[in-house]
């Protein structure tokens, strides 16, 4: 049997078991780097955003912590107080901490605006091991003695930033300054404005500060090129680029799950042997699928973005952005994971007409011009015969050092 990631964290049995039937391999680094810090009761400050499994990093250690101390929370009490800017996001953590805490027999509740409270009053009358909240209704409560804070020994402040472009900063003052002075506190935040970093000053004790704030800044030794392409013309694409050898050791990114199940299987209509890396595949699929990749035996690995976490292999000749991201972070993170440790790499994206708006905010964020290889729908856009994407494959201009023929437009 190998011994969890998770487990070399220090997180025990109930979670580990939890985060199995998630499929969780690997932790993602706030994970890494947090919760260690947690189960040692620091203070974190935490800058991360939404999409790098911060839920889990606070999540998994606050579970443990409170499942230990085998505390019970008096009426109307609350253990571990939980803070979101929004419904969604408080519904989501909820979601989460149940997912991840089904082992650990603690119980928990959920206090938002915009919905009657009698049901949220109810949830409250015995007490609850973990609350989360949204600011607003929280102090009415509060104000109503329906919710006591007297007992809080851990507050986790989350989206900080988005508490104050929301105007909730003085909400989250005013819940802190209630709150028992022994305690553990978390602040997340995706960025630092001043007032937040004012908020963690008052509420944070000596916090140990984890930054995984995506890079912006891509690695020069990337060479970045992107095929305008109809969404319908792509596995063609793919399928031809894959003809050329130099496309030795290649990541295939799409957006989701379904995604990368159908590029896989139009390769292997191709007779292109691949395999898929994502949530719902099993952790032993997974881990084959990796090991094939790493030790060079898989050419291909189609992934989706949360599921590419974890993967560090060197020698990525080539990443091909399938469909382009959303946010534009993910292709920061997407591509470099050509061109480790010091080598050099080539990244290809493939952007269908819709796919336009991603591609712009991916040259803001990144600052430059991603050089076209191929422009087919706008030459036909123009009038004119678009060049066959064979002939484009043939062309190689995935090649390094030829950038005449990368820069080759349309004839
Ligand atoms: P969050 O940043 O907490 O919103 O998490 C983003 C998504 O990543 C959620 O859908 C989680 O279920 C998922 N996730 C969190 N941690 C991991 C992990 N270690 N492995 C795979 N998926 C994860």
């Amino acid at each position: 049997m190998t011994i969890s990631p998770f487990s070399a964290l220090g997180l025990a049995e109930p979670l580990l078991r939890a985060l199995a039937g998630e499929n969780y391999t690997q932790p993602t680094p706030i994970q890494a780097q947090t919760i260690p810090l947690i189960l040692q009761g620091r203070d974190v400050l935490g800058i991360a955003q939404t999409g790098t499994g911060k839920t889990a990093a606070f999540g998994l250690p606050l579970l443990q912590r409170l499942a230990q101390e085998r505390k019970r929370p008096g009426p109307a009490g609350v253990r571990a107080l939980i803070l979101s800017p929004t419904r969604e996001l408080a519904l989501q953590i909820h979601q989460s901490l149940k997912t991840y805490g089904r082992h650990c027999g603690l119980n928990m509740a959920v206090i938002l605006g915009g919905v009657g409270q009698g049901a949220q009053v109810a949830a409250m009358r015995q007490g609850v091991d973990i609350l989360v909240a949204t600011p607003g209704r929280l102090l009415d409560l509060v104000t109503q003695r329906h919710v006591r804070l007297d007992q809080v020994s851990h507050l986790i402040v989350d989206e900080a930033d988005r508490m104050l472009d929301m105007g909730f900063i003085r909400d989250v003052r005013r819940i802190v300054a209630a709150l028992p002075k022994a305690r553990q506190s978390l602040l997340f935040s995706a960025t630092m404005p001043d007032d937040v970093v004012h908020l963690a000053h008052e509420m944070l004790k000596q916090p140990v500060r984890v930054d995984v704030a995506p890079p912006t800044m891509t690695a020069d030794r990337i060479e970045q090129r992107v095929f305008h392409v109809a969404a319908q013309d792509k596995r063609r694409l793919l399928v031809d680029l894959l003809h050329d050898p130099a496309l030795a050791r290649v990541i295939v990114f799409t957006r989701t799950k379904h995604g990368a199940n159908k590029v896989v299987e139009n390769l292997e209509k191709a007779g292109i042997a691949a395999e898929a890396i994502h949530g719902n595949k099993s952790q032993n699929a997974r881990v084959r699928a990796m090991d094939n990749f790493r030790e060079g035996r898989a050419r291909l690995l189609v992934a989706t973005d949360i599921a590419a976490r974890g993967i560090d292999v060197d020698g990525i000749t080539h990443v091909v952005n399938y469909e382009l991201p959303n946010v534009p972070e993910s292709y920061v993170h997407r591509i470099g994971r050509t061109a480790r440790a010091g080598a050099e790499g080539i990244a290809i994206s493939f952007c269908a007409p819709e796919e336009q708006a991603y591609l712009r905010d991916i040259e803001k964020l990144v600052k430059r011009k991603i050089t076209v290889v191929g422009e087919e729908p706008a030459a036909a856009a123009r009038g004119k015969a678009p060049t066959p994407i064979r002939d484009y494959a043939k062309k190689r201009p995935f090649h390094r050092g030829r950038r005449g023929n990368n820069n080759r437009r349309a004839a």
